[in-house]
């Protein structure tokens, strides 16, 4: 019995660890050649340097239970700086909860199930715990997935096609290769997955394209602590709307959480429309004006996504429910990720989580125990 998931992203790792934990045998297919997709974290000079997400919702179970599995437990840090501001164009003023997101244009899990008749309140629910982070960055998180997943993954093997057999699936890797697998979890952008549903013939399946990958832009720029002339309040700020200039938002990453910078030195990390120019240099440009900050960085590091994070259209959960109820005809085969259960790292790690469980359901294998006759790899390492 060979399980195949698609795409070594927090959600295709968080599904292979699922699927492992049933005993089923599993191959990674990832076309990058690193694992983690979204989820990277750079460290430089005693600073961490995130370039995806810096932290998930507190108020999310998924990753800190995910993370006691994988015995990161005690790597898990709490948001330290709290509140945001609003850059009005002129000064710096409080905001309430849920506001930074909601400028931002950030859908949390509640928009995806329901358009909110009370924004501010949807948004503000499940912000006010905060965020939580790892002592390392958020690639801890993917990177002991990997370790503990180990040879079962290959990098560099993009799966360019995918068609039914009479056992289950054969997917085409890039190079010629191709693999058989009994069931398969696509844990891919929506793109690439509407893609690939479409060429086995799954109605609607271009509808799933419906998701539109914003842009993103990211510069992260290191400090003295002596070049800001001012007392940052909060963990960052966010632009209004009727505020001018490239920078949407920005991080105070040494002050929201610990361990970011060495002692007596400061890292920012701004959010940019994409725009001509430097990222950095413009960045630096309005952070100096915003801040009050003297002389320049000590160094920049510019993260570009061209598809960062996701927005679903009205009614993306019942195209997704649709195209779940089509593939439950055919071998088992399923989505997750990003691009259908929630754009937030604890929405992928469910997601991915959740697949797998639907697979090991339609192979007939209890998910946390072994097939018959077969023992989990990892009692044979207990035992
Ligand atoms: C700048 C930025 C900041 C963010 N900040 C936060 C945050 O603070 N908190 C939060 O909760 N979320 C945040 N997010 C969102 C979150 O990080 C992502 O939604 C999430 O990591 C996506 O994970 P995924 O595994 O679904 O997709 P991905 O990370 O995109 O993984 C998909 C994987 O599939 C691979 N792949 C693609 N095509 C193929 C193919 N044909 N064959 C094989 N492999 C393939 C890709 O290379 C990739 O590794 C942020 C996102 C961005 C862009």
């Amino acid at each position: 019995m060979t399980c195949v998931v698609v795409g070594a992203g927090l959600t295709g790792l968080s599904a292979a660890w699922e699927l492992t934990r049933a005993g089923t045998a599993v191959v990674v297919l990832e076309s990058e050649r690193r694992t983690g997709g979204v989820v990277l974290t750079e460290r430089r000079d005693g600073f961490l340097v995130e370039g995806g997400p810096d932290g998930f919702l507190a108020a999310d179970g998924d990753i800190p239970a995910l993370a006691g599995e994988l015995g990161l437990g005690d790597r898990l840090v709490d948001q330290a700086a709290r509140g945001s501001m609003v850059w009005t164009g002129r000064r710096l003023e409080p905001i309430a909860e849920g506001r930074a997101a909601e400028l931002l244009g950030i859908q949390l899990p509640t928009d995806i199930r329901a358009v909110p008749t009370d924004v501010g309140a949807q948004h503000a629910a499940p912000l006010q715990s905060g965020f939580r982070s790892f002592a390392g960055g958020m690639a801890e998180l993917p990177e002991a997935l990997a370790a503990r997943l180990g040879p079962i993954i290959r990098t560099a093997q993009g799966v360019t096609g995918i068609a039914p057999t009479a056992r289950g699936w054969r997917l085409a890797v890039t190079g010629g290769a191709s693999l058989e697998a009994d069931a398969v979890v696509l844990a891919l952008p929506a793109w690439s997955a509407a893609r690939l549903l479409a060429a086995v013939g799954v109605a609607r399946a271009r509808e799933l394209d419906d998701v539109v990958y914003a842009p993103s832009v990211t510069a992260s720029l290191a400090y003295r602590r002596d070049q800001l002339n001012g007392r940052l309040e909060g963990s960052g700020f966010v632009r209004a709307a009727e505020a001018l200039g490239a920078v949407r938002a920005c991080t105070y990453a040494w002050l929201k959480y610990a361990g970011r910078a060495p002692s007596g030195y400061a890292l920012l990390r701004a959010f940019l429309e994409p725009a001509d120019g430097d990222p950095a240099s413009l960045a630096h440009g309005e952070l100096a004006t915003v801040l009050g900050l003297s002389g320049t960085p000590l160094w920049s590091r510019v993260f570009h996504w061209q598809r960062g994070l996701p927005r679903y259209k009205p009614g993306h959960a019942e195209r997704v429910a649709h195209a779940r109820e089509q593939l439950g005809r055919l071998a088992p085969l399923d989505v997750a990720g990003a691009g259908f259960d929630g754009a937030g790292v604890s929405a992928c790690v469910r997601s991915g989580r959740e697949a797998a469980k639907r697979v090991l359901g339609r192979l007939g294998i209890h998910p946390g125990a072994p097939p018959r006759g077969q023992t989990s790899p990892w009692e044979t390492l207990r035992g």
